[in-house]
Formats: C-alpha cells, structure tokens, sequence
C-alpha cells in the first residue's frame, strides 16, 4: 500500500477502507508517514467528511495506537467527561475534584489548547511544580490512593491523536466531525471510561458555530459510544461568549478555585454542577437528576471539593500555597481595567475574538511548540443580557507587554455590542442527546 494512494483516494472522496486507515495511523504513529502527506491527508477528510464506518475505524485505530488502560482493578466503572473547546472553559478544574469529592473517583487525561481555545494541561501548568507528564504507573497509584488524577495525556496512550492533534491545530482542520469525533472517543476508549458525559460547546467561540452541527457532533459522538458498547451523553451548551469571568491559564485556575470555595461566576458554576450531575448519574452515585444536583451542590458547599484539588495538586508535585492563596495565580506585570465606552445592554460579546485576544496576549499558541504566557489574560465583568454602564470596567486585561495589551484592548472593545432596548441572556444549555438518531 503506498501513502500518496490513500491520501489521492480520499482527495477524490471515496471512502477508506479499514485497512488503508490502519495503514495511515500506524505509519503516522511510527514515523514512517511525514507531517506533510499526514496534513494533506488530514485536509482530505476534512473536506470530504467521513462514513460511519470510517469514522468508526479511526476512532478504533487511533485508540488502539498506543496502550490502552485497564483501570478495572482500581476503579470498577469508571465515568468521564470531555469538552470539544470553548473560551474560559475550566470545567474540569472543578467537576473532577467535585466528583471525586461525591466519592466516584475521577481519572482524566486531558489536553492542551487547541486553535483560541484554551486546554486543561496548561490551564494546571500554571501552578508551580504540578506535574502534568504522570506515567501510567504514576497515573493507576495515585487514582487508587486519592481517587483522582487530571494529568496530561501520557505517551503511550494514543500517540495517533497526540500528534495529529498539534498538526490539526496548524492546518486549519480542527473544525471537522469526524476528527473531532475520532480524537475524543479515541482518548476515551483508550484511557479506560466506561461512560463519558459530552460536553458539546457550539456558537462562535466553538468549533461547531451553528446548533444544527454541534448535534451533528453529538449524534456522531454518542453513536461512536454505541458502536463501542460505553454509555455517552452529549450536552449542548452555548459558547457565544466566554464561559465564566476569566479567560486565560492562570485566571481560569483562580475562577475555578474561587467556585470551588462557592463563589465564582453563577453561569460557571450551574454549567459544573450539570455535568457533573450527569457524571454521577452515569456512576450510580444518584438515582436522577435532582438527587444527583443535590450530592454536587452539598459535596460543594462542604469544601470537600476544594480539600479534593489541594490533594491532587500536592500528589502531583504542585505548590499547594497557590491552592490556598488563589490570588498568588497570575502575576501578569500590567493589569488594565477598560471602561465601558457607551451605556446600554450588552448584546454580544463574541467569545472566538475573546479568545483570540488572550491567544495574542500570549496565552495561546500561534504554532505548534510555541510557550505559553500562564499570567496573562481577561476578566470580563458583563454578561450578554445585562445593563452596562458607560464608564464602568467592561474588562480588565492582564498583560506583560505594552503593545500586545493595546491589541488586547482594541480587540476586546470590538468584541462588544450594545443596545439601548433589551437583550435576552444566553442560555447555558440547548440540548441533552442521547440517541445517535
Ligand atoms: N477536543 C479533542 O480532544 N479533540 C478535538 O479534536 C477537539 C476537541
């Protein structure tokens, strides 16, 4: 089999038999297929989509890439969750010590930022020293002691969505069903969920900008689940403005603690509380949804959860004192508060040029290995729907260079509209999906 023959068949639309995406992946993952016929395959798929099947044997493949965990021994069923990508999306800052908390332990791998959006792993390498690189040993010893473990992907687990991942999010095919779809699943069946709640983001901020897509997405994601017999449920939930207040490693980190302790953004907290009620339902832990609510928001207001972080922060080598002093997170050099240039209600605030706004501060990657800034970033003080005040902070920058700031702030002042009659709140949630069709 030759690689440029896969790559032109799919280039022509048909579709790849299992065998020639085995091929693919595996060449990929050995090395033996370079980047750049693995970006032309990849724009491919992206402008011709994929079957079921293909989509299937992708998934199958790119799970199947690396080891795949068996975690049954130390945890008996265990339930996890995943978002597809949105801006101030620390969910999983606060729902896996949360669930961890309600007693169903948590073992996550998750990644890094993919386009605008931000990723879990650099959101947690902004505390100094945590370890996000745990080996697979490392990974099953902790979850037996604590419960819970959010690390980054390790490298023998699914080496295929590792490096396609990063290639993806330098050629322009990250917004694709079927490679989103793969990637997740992938990761999933190989770290060893038995179910998983889908966190489906959709709006301008997200991959997926239109609903009828992000149930496209859905459908596909639950489908997958079907096909490789573990329980899958889709949320779909707004991403046209950021989710919480702050958008940026660092400030992510110190929101989810501040929600952590029952203060935070209510639209946050809600949105953790939900999904996490989802997970618990999954796990057996409550019998419906209001008694699965109730666990989250006691387990919450105990502290528990909290206790549950610092626990996991110390067991992977972080400093505590930043878990306790949130405010120690983010030290960016120059903080601007930006007032508001007009009164009005906030309209939109369109969460994609928030997102690239913190991406240019330095809080995102332009290319694959370029670092991170973790202090800087934006708190926005509005939500869409809410009267705002001429003069007032609209948004408050964080920033260690003049000129990126003064970027920042042009950006961010376009990103909000006005109007003198009222707006309607977004919702935080449009749909729960649990059947493929
Ligand atoms: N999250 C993933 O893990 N993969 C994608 O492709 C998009 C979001």
């Amino acid at each position: 089999m030759r690689t440029i023959d896969v790559i032109a068949k799919k280039r022509n639309g048909a579709e790849l038999s299992q065998e020639e995406i085995d091929f693919f992946i595996r060449g990929y993952t050995q090395g033996e297929i370079p980047d750049y016929q693995a970006a032309a395959w990849l724009m491919a798929v992206y402008l011709h989509g994929m079957t079921d099947r293909e989509t299937l044997d992708l998934t199958l493949a790119m799970a199947h890439s690396g080891n795949v965990l068996d975690l049954k021994k130390i945890a008996p069923f265990v339930v996890d969750k995943h978002s597809t990508g949105g801006i101030g999306d620390k969910v999983s800052l606060v729902i896996a010590p949360l669930v961890a908390a309600c007693g169903m332990p948590v073992a996550k791998m998750t990644g890094r930022g993919l386009g605008s959006t931000g990723g879990t792993v650099d959101k947690l390498e902004s505390i100094p020293g945590y370890r996000t690189d745990l080996s697979e040993s490392e990974f099953k010893s902790q979850l037996k002691e604590i419960d819970l473990v959010l690390t980054g992907q390790s490298t023998d687990l699914t080496p295929a969505d590792r490096k396609l991942y990063s290639l993806r999010d330098v050629t322009a095919t990250v917004d694709s069903i079927p490679l989103i779809a793969s990637s997740i699943m992938s990761k999933k069946l190989a770290s060893g969920a038995d179910a998983i709640v889908l966190d489906v983001k959709t709006g301008n901020g997200a991959f997926m900008k239109k609903l009828e897509e992000a149930e496209e997405l859905a459908k596909t994601l639950v489908r997958l689940g079907d096909q490789t017999e573990r329980q899958v449920v889709a949320l779909i939930s707004d991403m046209n403005q950021p989710l919480g207040w702050a958008v940026g490693n660092g400030l992510e980190v110190r929101e989810a603690i501040n929600t952590l302790h029952e203060g935070g953004p209510d639209d946050f907290r809600d949105h953790c509380l939900v999904v996490a009620a989802e997970m618990l339902k999954l796990g057996g832990k409550a019998k419906d949804t209001n008694a699965a609510l109730t666990l989250a928001l006691e387990t919450l207001s105990s502290g528990a959860a909290w206790r549950k972080l610092k626990d996991m922060v110390e067991a992977q080598g972080g400093d505590t004192r930043y878990i306790e002093e949130p405010r120690l997170l983010s030290q960016a050099r120059l903080v601007e508060p930006v007032p508001a240039p007009r009164s009005g209600y906030l309209t939109a605030m369109k969460a994609a040029e928030v997102g690239k706004a913190v991406m240019e501060l330095g809080g995102g990657r332009e290319k694959k290995d370029d670092p991170i800034d973790h202090d800087v970033g934006v708190i926005v003080h509005y939500k869409v729907g809410n009267l705002v005040q001429k003069g007032t902070p609209l948004f408050t920058i964080h920033a260690n260079d003049e000129a990126k700031l003064a970027t920042a702030r042009e950006r961010m002042l376009a990103a909000h509209t006005f109007s003198d009659v009222h707006a309607q709140q977004l919702p935080l949630f449009y749909r729960r999906v649990t059947e493929a069709d």
